[in-house]
C-alpha cells in the first residue's frame, strides 16, 4: 500500500500531533520523516546546544514512534534532493506536514509542495504551531494587527482548536534512514555549558505538569521577578513542537475553570503571553521584511554605534550594569534568559550603547535555545521601539528596573559572583561602593568588576536628542521636497 510521508520539522513530539492524527486516521502505512537540511544548518548561526536540544527531541520521538510499531526516517541533504529521492523510492500516495509560518519555511514548503504535486501526488498541511494563524485575524478594515491589545481582544472570540489523539498504532514500511546528528555530529561547537533545557516529549510534559501544579496560579504576581521559577519555561519545548500548543492552552484554561478569580487572572495573563507569540507570528508572516528592516522606517536612518568593543563588554556580561551582566551571562551559560531581562538588555544595547537592534537580535539567534525568529524579531524590535504596537519611545533605567525586579540581588549574584558579597545597598551599583568596602570584599571596582561603560542618563538623553534631530530632519525634507 503506498504510504503517507509526515514530514516532522518544528513539531518533535506524537502526542496532539496534527498531521500524524491525520495521516494515522487514514489507515494506511505512514513514513515519518525528519530532514536535517544542509542548506539551513549551515547558514543558521545557531550555538551547537540548540543541536544537542534537538537531538535529544529526536531520539525521544524515534522511541515513541517504535513503541507503536513505526519508524523514524532521518535523512540527510538538501530539502528538495531528498523528496525527490523519496518520491521515487517510496512512490508515496501523500505528503502530510504542519504549516511553518516564517518566510524561510513558506518559500521552502511551497518549492516541496509544487515537487509533490507535480508528480500527481496530494500534499495536506495543518495548523499546528499556533493557536490562530496569520490568516484568521484581521482588522474591521480587512488589515492585518499591528496592535496588541485589538488582536488579543479579536483572539480571543475565536473558538480555539482542541488537542488531537494520539496514534495507537503506526505501520512504517522497510525504508533507509540515517542517523539522528547532534552538535557533534553537524560538527558544530558547543558553547551553552549549562543548557536550561534538555530536549522531548516526556521533559516538555514533566516541566509543564510541575508549572501547572505549582507555578501557574502565581504567575501574575512572580512572572517579573527573575531570580525566581515564576514562569514556565516552556518557550523552547513550544519552539521545537516537544509539547503543543493546544495542550498548554487547552490544560491551562481547564485549570483556571472554577477556581479563585486570583487564579483565573494569573491563568489570563499567562495566556496572554500565548496570545503575544500567535501575534508575532502573524506580524512576520504579514510583514516579512521585519526580519531585516524596522517597521518605523525612521530608525533605519539611525547612525548606530559599529565599534566593536562595547558590543562585546555587552556579549561578555562586563558592562558594569549588573542586571545587564546577570542577564548576559545567564544567556551565555544556558541558553535561556528571562523576559523581563530580555528586554532590560535590549533596551540598554539598543538605546544606551546606540546598537542597531539587528545585532542583539542576532546574537539572541546565535544563544537561545528557544530561539524563534518571529519572536525575536518582535521582541528586539519593540524593546527598540522600532517594531509594530507603538508605545512612546521606551528607554529603560537598569538601575531602576534591578531595585524593582531583583531587589535584594539574587538574580545578579546567581550570574555574577564576583558581586556576591557585594551588600544590598550597593548590589544594583556597585561603582557606588567607598574604596574601603570595596577593600574589605576583595571588589574592586575596574579590576574584580567594571566600572559603568556608559552613562545611563547621558546617553538616554542623547539617544532622545539624536531620535528627534532625525526626526525633524525627516519632517523638514518631506516638507521641502
Ligand atoms: P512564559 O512567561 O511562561 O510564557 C509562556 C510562553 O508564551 C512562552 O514559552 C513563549 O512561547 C510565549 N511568550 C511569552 N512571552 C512572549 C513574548 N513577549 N513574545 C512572544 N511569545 C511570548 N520568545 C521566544 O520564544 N523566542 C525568542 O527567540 C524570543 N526572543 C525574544 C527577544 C527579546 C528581545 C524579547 C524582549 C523577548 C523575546 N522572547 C522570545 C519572548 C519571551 O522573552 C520568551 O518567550 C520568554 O521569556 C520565555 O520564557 P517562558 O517560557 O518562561 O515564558
Amino acid at each position: 500500500m503506498r504510504p503517507i510521508i509526515v514530514w516532522f520539522r518544528r513539531d518533535l513530539r506524537t502526542e496532539d500531533h496534527a498531521a500524524l492524527h491525520h495521516a494515522s486516521a487514514e489507515g494506511i502505512p505512514i513514513v515519518p520523516l525528519f530532514i536535517f537540511d544542509t542548506e539551513l544548518i549551515q547558514s543558521l548561526r545557531s550555538d551547537g546546544a540548540v543541536f544537542n536540544y534537538q537531538a535529544e527531541a529526536l531520539n525521544e520521538l524515534a522511541m515513541k514512534i517504535q513503541t507503536v510499531g513505526g519508524r523514524l526516517i532521518v535523512r540527510r541533504g538538501t530539502i528538495l534532493d531528498v523528496h525527490r529521492s523519496l518520491i521515487s523510492e517510496l512512490n508515496p500516495a501523500a505528503l502530510y506536514f504542519n504549516r511553518d509560518y516564517e518566510p524561510y519555511a513558506r518559500a521552502r514548503d511551497s518549492k516541496v509542495t509544487d515537487l509533490y504535486r507535480r508528480a500527481g501526488i496530494e500534499v495536506k498541511t495543518f495548523r499546528d504551531s499556533v493557536v490562530h494563524e496569520p490568516d484568521e485575524l484581521f482588522t474591521s478594515q480587512g488589515k492585518p494587527f499591528v496592535v496588541f491589545t485589538p488582536y488579543a481582544r479579536a483572539w480571543k472570540k475565536l473558538s480555539h482548536p482542541l488537542p488531537f489523539d494520539t496514534p495507537r498504532s503506526i505501520t512504517t514500511p522497510k525504508v533507509r534512514s540515517d542517523e539522528i546528528l547532534d552538535a557533534r555530529g553537524l560538527r558544530r561547537t558547543v558553547g551553552i555549558i549549562q543548557p536550561a533545557f534538555r530536549g522531548g516529549e516526556s521533559e516538555a510534559r514533566k516541566r509543564w505538569k510541575i508549572f501547572l501544579a505549582r507555578g501557574i496560579a502565581d504567575y501574575r504576581e512572580q512572572r517579573d521577578i527573575p531570580s525566581l521559577d515564576g514562569t514556565s519555561r516552556m518557550s523552547a519545548a513550544l519552539r521545537f513542537g516537544c509539547i503543543s500548543v493546544r495542550t498548554v492552552l487547552e490544560t491551562s484554561s481547564h485549570h483556571a475553570a472554577g477556581a479563585p478569580t486570583s487564579i483565573r487572572d494569573s491563568v489570563g495573563k499567562f495566556i496572554d503571553e500565548l496570545i503575544w507569540r500567535d501575534f508575532y507570528q502573524s506580524v512576520l508572516y504579514h510583514f516579512p521584511q521585519l526580519i531585516h528592516s524596522s517597521y518605523r522606517p525612521e530608525f533605519d536612518e539611525i547612525k548606530w554605534n559599529t565599534r566593536p568593543k562595547m558590543f562585546e563588554a555587552w556579549t561578555l556580561g562586563q558592562t558594569g550594569f549588573p542586571i545587564v551582566d546577570a542577564g548576559m551571562r545567564q544567556l551565555r551559560t544556558t541558553g535561556w534568559m528571562h523576559n523581563r531581562i530580555r528586554m532590560v538588555v535590549a533596551s540598554f544595547l539598543t538605546k544606551d550603547l546606540r546598537y542597531d537592534w539587528r545585532r542583539g537580535a542576532a546574537w539572541f539567534e546565535e544563544k537561545l535555545l528557544d530561539i524563534e525568529t518571529a519572536s525575536n524579531i518582535g521582541g528586539w524590535q519593540w524593546s527598540a521601539s522600532s517594531g509594530v504596537d507603538p508605545k512612546p519611545m521606551r528607554i529603560f533605567n537598569p538601575r531602576l528596573q534591578s531595585e524593582r525586579f531583583d531587589p535584594d540581588g539574587a538574580y545578579i549574584r546567581e550570574y555574577v559572583p564576583e558581586l556576591r558579597r557585594v551588600p544590598a545597598k550597593f548590589i544594583h551599583a556597585p561603582h557606588e561602593m567607598p574604596s574601603p568596602l570595596q577593600k574589605e570584599l576583595g571588589v574592586i571596582l575596574g579590576r574584580d568588576y567594571p566600572k559603568p561603560i556608559v552613562d545611563h542618563r547621558s546617553a538616554s538623553e542623547e539617544f532622545k536628542r539624536m531620535f528627534q534631530a532625525m526626526k525633524n530632519s525627516r519632517t523638514s525634507t518631506k516638507l521641502g521636497g
